[in-house]
């Protein structure tokens, strides 16, 4: 149970995940849940775990704001963000100073230029093609006869040349994928060119907005470690995952609320 009682919420409503976090101003606590097909049913559902968790009630929530993909859905929020706005917030809140966000979620890709205030300085989005996203990652993980977790796992032995993977179209990537398989290249040097061609696809990406150092990467792709470290290569910069990555989203939108209320 928390003493402070002016307690804000933000809700980043993904395509895939929703995330929670409140914030008093002094501490602060996140979940996560799955969008499911009802992301709103999800959402309300989740909130009111993450208020019961705490120790109080979502009718002392003094402010909420939504984020995310979802935002427009959500009936009970005090206001909306855009994703961008809550993502650079969040992202200078794990790692004050950083340069540039990289967010990659289920739908979406996202490189934001952050200034020093953490406001956006700049940015580019992909929202229209699955390509370089996390259900990329996840139709060349099933086309593996993995899942996302089963990829994490493969082990990338340096050496190791990776498969070179012509198609960006998802659909085409996939058959790529299997007829590499039917050529005799392991699931690693496969997974190793999948890893390369998003990287590049995401460095081209990020490239028109003149990415500045240091780079965060949220989202949930950004617990993939060998994403990471292709992303670093490609960048020649250091990329760090902040322990809260995946709710950056969240904890803007709950910094952003509780900005409101101390207004
Ligand atoms: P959204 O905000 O759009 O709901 P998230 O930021 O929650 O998306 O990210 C969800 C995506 O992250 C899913 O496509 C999921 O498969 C992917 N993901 C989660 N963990 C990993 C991992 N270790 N490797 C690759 N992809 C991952």
């Amino acid at each position: 149970m928390k003493v402070n009682k002016m307690i804000v919420a933000g809700i980043d409503a993904g395509s895939t995940t929703v995330k929670v976090t409140l914030y008093d101003g002094m501490h602060m606590e996140s979940w996560l849940g799955l969008a499911g097909w009802n992301p709103r049913a999800e959402a309300t559902t989740l909130l009111q775990q993450a208020v019961v968790k705490w120790g109080t009630d979502r009718a002392d929530l003094t402010y909420i704001i939504g984020t995310g993909y979802g935002r427009v859905n959500l009936p009970f929020v005090s206001k909306s963000m855009t994703e961008i706005t809550c993502h650079a917030k969040g992202g200078f809140y794990l790692y004050p100073g950083v340069g540039t966000v990289i967010d990659i979620g289920g739908q979406d890709a996202k490189a934001i230029r952050v200034d020093k205030n953490g406001k956006v300085s700049d940015f580019i989005m992909n929202d229209k093609c699955a390509a370089g996203t996390g259900r990329f990652i996840q139709v060349m993980a099933n086309a593996l006869g993995l899942d996302v977790a089963g990829i994490a796992q493969l082990d990338l032995l340096p050496g190791e040349e990776a498969c070179t993977i012509n198609s960006m179209c998802t659909v085409f990537a996939e058959s790529e994928v299997i007829g590499l398989l039917n050529q005799g290249y392991s699931r690693q040097a496969i997974m190793a060119g999948i890893y390369q061609s998003i990287a590049s696809r995401i460095i081209a990406m990020a490239a028109t907005i003149c990415p500045t150092s240091p780079v965060v990467f949220t989202g949930g792709v950004s617990q993939n470690v060998w994403l990471c470290t292709a992303l670093e290569h490609k960048l020649n910069m250091p990329v760090i995952v902040p322990e809260q990555a995946v709710f950056a989203g969240a904890i803007g939108a709950a910094l952003y609320a509780w900005e409101e209320v101390i207004k």
